[in-house]
């Protein structure tokens, strides 16, 4: 049986969102197909009439430094955020968690764009775009709106995404300015090459002795990308001394919600995690700003 009728290759944003109004059977966004090619493969969705391909259309296919901030279309490859120095100045919890989602042939051809989209809680990329303040724009028939990363998501796997009217055409993201850094790391099993069992983004300004802002994101720490926002508030003003951080830890325990799944890990193993993974991305970020 074929998983589909027609691939479709379109340049621009507006040939593909017609494109999916158009088809007269069910179609699908692809880009890497990392996860879509399983899904349909393996029989988790069911075949569709056509396939819309987004990385052959420029805009979402471009990196670059535009008005003030960092660009990163959504259909741009995982190994290209990895490799751009660029992205390394301005967003270096994203090259670190590009640089360790899958394998080499993985990050070859899985997009950013398919990352968020999925809208898995624990999705690498997703977490550091969370700490980084990412605005993601939104393309329909009708407009083009920018929301904040956070507002995408509704569920484990869900976003709020209009289905075959709406895509993401990319990602903006802060510059970086002076006393500021971010860290991305994550836990895996040895053997493991898809999702972590814990990951852990911060960035941060730091003002002389004193952290002066900070965002931290963890996933899964709820059932959605998660952003630990009392975390933040019980670090804010603080040096992140021992005891700092040891009662920053106490309200990221209290306000994610760790849970047990069965192919990764046990809730308390997570927890546990949680302590080592905030103490170091922290301490990195902390002295990358300074
Ligand atoms: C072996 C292996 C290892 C992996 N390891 C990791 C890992 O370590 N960490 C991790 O986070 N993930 C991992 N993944 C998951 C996957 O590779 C990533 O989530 C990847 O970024 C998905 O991107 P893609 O371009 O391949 O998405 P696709 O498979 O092309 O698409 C995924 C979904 O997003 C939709 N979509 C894609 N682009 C857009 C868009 N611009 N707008 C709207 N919808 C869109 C598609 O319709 C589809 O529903 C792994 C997968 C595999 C197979």
């Amino acid at each position: 049986m074929n998983l589909w009728q027609q691939y479709l290759r379109p340049k621009t944003v507006t040939e593909a969102l017609q494109a999916l109004k158009a088809t007269p059977g069910p179609a699908c966004l692809i880009a890497g197909g990392t996860d879509l090619m399983l899904d349909l493969q393996q029989g988790r969705r069911p075949p569709v009439h056509m396939l819309v391909d987004l990385t052959t259309i420029p805009e979402m296919t471009t990196l670059e430094l535009r008005q003030g901030e960092l660009y990163i279309g959504a259909a741009v490859a995982l190994s290209r955020i990895a490799a751009s120095t660029m992205a390394g100045q301005h967003a270096q919890a994203l090259v670190e968690a590009c640089n360790l989602i899958g394998g080499p042939q993985v990050r070859n051809v899985a997009t950013l764009g398919g990352n968020v989209a999925h809208a898995l809680p624990a999705a690498d990329g997703t977490i550091a775009l969370l700490a980084l303040n990412a605005q993601a724009e939104i393309a329909s028939l009708q407009d083009r709106r920018r929301v904040p990363l956070g507002g995408l998501f509704v569920g484990p796997g869900q976003s709020s995404l209009k289905i075959g009217e709406e895509l993401l055409v990319g990602f903006y993201l802060p510059l970086y300015a002076a006393h500021q850094a971010s860290a991305f790391e994550r836990i895996m099993r040895a053997q493991g090459i898809a999702l972590p069992i814990l990951n852990l983004a911060v960035w941060l300004e730091r003002r002389s002795d004193r952290i002066a802002c900070i965002r931290i994101a963890v996933g899964p720490g709820g059932p959605i990308p998660f952003r630990a926002h009392a975390t933040e508030n019980a670090l804010n003003e603080k040096s992140p001394t021992t005891e700092a951080v040891s009662s920053a830890l106490d309200v990221l325990l209290q306000e994610a919600k760790f849970r047990t799944s069965p192919q990764r890990a046990g809730a308390g193993y997570r927890r546990h995690l949680a302590a080592a993974l905030l103490k170091d991305t922290l301490e990195v970020a902390w002295q990358r700003a300074g």
